[in-house]
């Protein structure tokens, strides 16, 4: 078969037998399927060897690039000794390595590590272990069953992450399935819901938290929250000194603080870890996505000496977690992993993204003369474009309209892949992207918000 009759099966296919995350297949099945075949650093190429640059850093996960050759080899060479041993009664040097160097980089006092391979997965234990410390932890804790989370959070897919949730789309219908939580006011400062501006409040929403907690930590074993800002919900950033006050709320009515870094670790906000511009050290700290760099699912829940003590004794006493899956701590997740850190350390990846951000920041900001861009929220190398149907009085657009969706398929037309959450242009291009390229990713999403919008 020539390559053009291979390219036309594989989209027939495509649409005859996956069926697509998040997607709906009704509308999908009537588009050209954009099939990704290669990835060179910052840009994806189709069958057709059409070139994107990847805004998105295919779905907020690549670090360094596609294609890099140092984690590419380090997957090799782990492939060359064993692909998959259990961590279950075993162990394998990377994911000792791996447990050492996460250990020295996550806040202080983070140092038990408990491998998964989703960010899903990593809430899901982390609630599990939360829920259980209490359990044994002694009489006054016992009755600490419950979970606080913020409305509009976005903890992953699976029940547990799910039921932590806050976003009415993606999870109100499994409401039934749900265990219950108790959710806190949300923290949306362009919609806030005490009426305050951004820059001049008092940050009163985390007065409304303390009612909140103060309410229920009784029955509470812990509060989970993305640090600094909330991703899948629009890139919705806190007001400065949010996350301090959270964790100072946390000790104060003895609750344990998870943070979610799932989305934010690993450089994605300027710093290695979100927690650490607020200077917060959580209990339980969730990490995936940009932990192996973009190359394979591999994420990791790291919590302290004190919560992991309260597993262990007598083998009759019952005290394990029990949990684990069959490919929890792969070795070559871990071998990515490794060699991802490195590069942040040789490349100095985090020193480089300074300059990147202050472009994304000053070229955000003529974003605002289009006239349906509402509010632009940047925190770091995340940002987030709120398209709406009237700027005076921030209306929002009917869903129907999709208007984020005709936004990013203009942009595709342009050489540029993004992905909208709603009406929110997300930008999260790779942290290795050029300046050039950055600029090209902003001219184009510019000019798509325009044509689309106007
Ligand atoms: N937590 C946060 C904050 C996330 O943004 C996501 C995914 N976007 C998850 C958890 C779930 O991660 P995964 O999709 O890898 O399961």
């Amino acid at each position: 078969m020539n390559k053009e009759k291979i390219n036309m099966q594989l989209e027939q296919d495509d649409k005859k037998y996956l069926w697509h995350p998040f997607t709906q297949m009704k509308d999908y099945v009537k588009e050209q399927p954009l099939i990704i075949e290669k990835g060179k650093g910052s840009f994806l190429f189709d069958i057709n060897g059409n070139k994107y640059l990847d805004g998105i850093s295919s779905l907020w996960v690549t670090t360094h690039g596609h294609g890099k050759k140092e984690i590419n080899d380090a997957i090799s060479e782990q492939l060359e000794r064993v692909s998959h041993t259990t961590l279950l009664g075993l162990s394998h040097p990377k994911a000792i390595e791996l447990a050492k160097r996460l250990a020295a980089i996550t806040p202080d006092g983070l140092e038990k590590v408990f491998y998964s391979e989703s960010g899903s997965t990593s809430v899901e234990i982390a609630l599990k272990i939360a829920f259980q410390y209490c359990l044994q932890s002694g009489k006054e804790f016992v009755k600490k069953k419950k979970f606080i989370s913020l409305v509009n959070a976005y903890h992953g897919d699976t029940i547990g992450s799910v039921s932590v949730g806050g976003i009415d789309l993606f999870h109100q219908t499994y409401h039934p399935l749900l265990f219950e939580t108790i959710k806190a006011e949300p923290v949306y400062c362009y919609r806030c819901s005490l009426g305050k501006t951004r820059g001049s409040c008092s940050l009163e929403c985390l007065t409304q938290l303390e009612e909140t907690i103060k309410k229920h930590h009784k029955e509470t074993a812990a509060l989970i929250i993305e640090p600094v800002i909330q991703g899948a919900a629009g890139m919705l950033v806190y007001p400065e000194g949010y996350m301090k006050g959270v964790r100072t709320l946390c000790t104060k009515y003895d609750i344990l603080m998870i943070a979610d870094e799932v989305a934010v670790g690993f450089g994605r906000t300027g710093r290695m870890f979100a927690c650490e511009h607020e200077d917060v050290t959580p209990d339980i700290i969730t990490l995936g996505k940009g932990l192996t760099g973009g190359y394979l699912p591999l994420a990791a829940t790291v919590t302290t000496e004190k919560i992991y003590n309260a597993f262990l004794g007598e083998y009759d006493e019952f005290k394990t977690f029990y949990h684990g899956h069959s490919y929890t701590g792969n070795p070559l997740g871990c071998a990515a992993a490794i060699a991802n850190l490195n590069i942040f350390e040789q490349e100095k990846t985090l020193e480089n993204l300074v300059e990147k951000i202050e472009v994304l920041k000053n070229r955000l900001h003529d974003f605002y003369e289009l006239s349906h861009v509402g509010d632009v929220r940047q925190f770091g190398f995340m940002a987030g474009i709120e398209l709406v149907a009237k700027k005076d009085t921030k209306t929002a657009y009917e869903p129907g309209n999709k208007i984020g969706n005709k936004v990013i398929m203009d942009a595709r037309k342009k050489g540029v892949i993004l992905r909208p959450l709603g009406d929110v242009i997300v930008l999260m291009p790779p942290l290795s992207i050029t300046i050039d390229e950055l600029n090209m990713l902003l001219d184009v999403t510019f000019d798509s918000i325009k044509t689309v919008t106007s």
